[in-house]
């Protein structure tokens, strides 16, 4: 199929619509930040309406009392997760839940007091899971088991398998890894982690919102994910945390009042009665004007459905990736991302050694991709936004570039930093 047939016949062409969009402006970045939509957009407003009117009775009276807002975008988004609602929760960021996560099922013991993560994880996963090494007086040089990577870009679930040994109590791992774009055999992993008894989390901020998952089913037994990527909920929106309901009841290792059952939470009592839900595993007053937009997003996915976005990302994505083998592998760009559909996520990562000028030059000429260092270009076309057309001039432009080599006009940061 062309890619204007593709367009033509888009059913999810409306979507398009619903975004703010600036003309002329080819957006490939929404797996770094999703655009603002309208629906989230009219959600925010509606809540600062709600707190305008209302005052403190926003808690518990509006549209969307705030007390239960947590819970309540939790449980929509549980869906996407293949969790049950009350797995769910809207709290934190993705490295505090980290935080909450390990302090909550990260109970080591002599002969099983490591961490298993892989080499190419985002920074802050290995940043939390050394600081709680060095809380419980273990060593990161020791404790800390890390599974190599394939140039940075690649992992071979054989080599997590192999890593998997009697010694690992609690694995992080991604769900998919933020450069490539690889999405890891979940089911796999998590079968082998309980056969192991390992506890599993996965970061999920690379999937959530753009690949349907089954965590419940695959008895996952947490994840953490952020809502600014592809969920669209706004620059540093509150983050989202599943835990397995096998694990409801555990005490919450840093604990808060909003950890509290809700019927009790305002007893003011000095002893913790936990929530008997993921909702035990949040901590503080609700960042309500961080959360709103979310439900805006929700409310388009949820009338496009979660399968048919995935369906129009892995065609964005497929003609992305055909168009780039044809016109820019000859220019030295190789593919870091699986071609095969449930290997990978929602973005495309291109290599090339001049990476982080081509990425200057893409944005001179109103195409946004981001750049991972040391040489990835990430392209994302949005499910929800991209067109396909858009695809196609953004390989033009970029071919274009690379061709004319209009990037030298960029400083070489290597030169000046070396
Ligand atoms: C974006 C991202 C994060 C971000 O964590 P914050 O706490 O929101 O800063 C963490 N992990 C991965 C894999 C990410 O892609």
């Amino acid at each position: 199929m062309t890619w204007e047939a593709l367009d033509r016949d888009d059913p999810l062409a409306w979507l398009r619509g619903e975004f703010h969009l600036s003309p002329g402006v080819i957006y490939l970045d929404g797996n770094s930040l999703g655009l603002l939509s309208k629906p989230a957009e009219r959600a925010l407003l509606e809540a600062l309406e709600t707190w305008k009117r209302r005052g403190i009775d926003g808690w518990l009276g509006g549209g969307h009392p705030w007390f239960h807002f947590a819970e309540e975008l939790g449980a929509r988004i549980a869906p996407l997760l293949g969790a049950e609602a009350d797995e769910v929760l809207i709290a934190g960021s993705t490295s505090i839940n980290l935080h909450q996560m390990l302090a909550t099922l990260f109970r080591p013991e002599p002969g099983r007091d490591k961490i298993l993560i892989e080499e190419d994880a985002f920074p802050t996963d290995a940043h939390v899971a050394k600081s709680h090494l060095k809380l419980r007086g273990l060593d990161p040089g020791r404790n800390l088991v890390v599974v190599p990577s394939a140039g940075g870009t690649a992992i071979d679930e054989a080599a997590i398998i192999a890593a998997m040994r009697d010694d690992v109590a609690f694995a992080i791992l991604p769900t998919a890894l933020y450069r490539s774009g690889q999405l890891l055999d979940v089911a796999r992993l998590a079968a082998l982690a309980r056969e192991k008894g390992v506890t599993l989390c996965l970061d999920a901020c690379h999937s959530a919102g753009a690949v349907a998952h089954r965590f419940h089913d695959q008895g996952v037994d947490c994840a953490v994910f952020c809502t600014y990527k592809y969920l669209n909920a706004g620059p540093g929106a509150v983050a989202g945390l599943y835990v397995h309901r096998k694990h409801h009841g555990t005490a919450p290792g840093l604990a808060g009042w909003f950890s509290s059952a809700k019927d009790r939470q305002f007893d003011m009592k000095n002893e913790l009665d936990p929530a008997d839900t993921a909702g035990a595993y949040q901590i503080g007053t609700p960042h309500i004007l961080s959360m709103a937009p979310l439900l805006g997003t929700l409310e388009l996915i949820e009338r496009a459905g979660m399968a048919s976005l995935r369906a129009r990302s892995l065609k964005l994505t497929g003609l992305l990736m055909d168009l780039a083998e044809r016109d820019l592998a000859p220019q030295g760009f190789t593919l870091a991302t699986p071609r095969e559909e449930h290997r990978r996520g929602g973005h495309v990562a291109l290599r090339h050694a001049e990476a982080a000028r081509l990425c200057k030059a893409l944005k001179q000429q109103d195409v946004i991709p981001d750049f991972r260092p040391p040489d990835i270009v990430r392209l994302s076309p949005s499910p929800l936004y991209t067109s396909f057309a858009e695809v196609v001039g953004a390989v033009a432009i970029l071919k274009r570039i690379a061709q004319e080599k209009t990037y030298l006009q960029f400083p070489n940061l290597r030169d000046t930093v070396a």
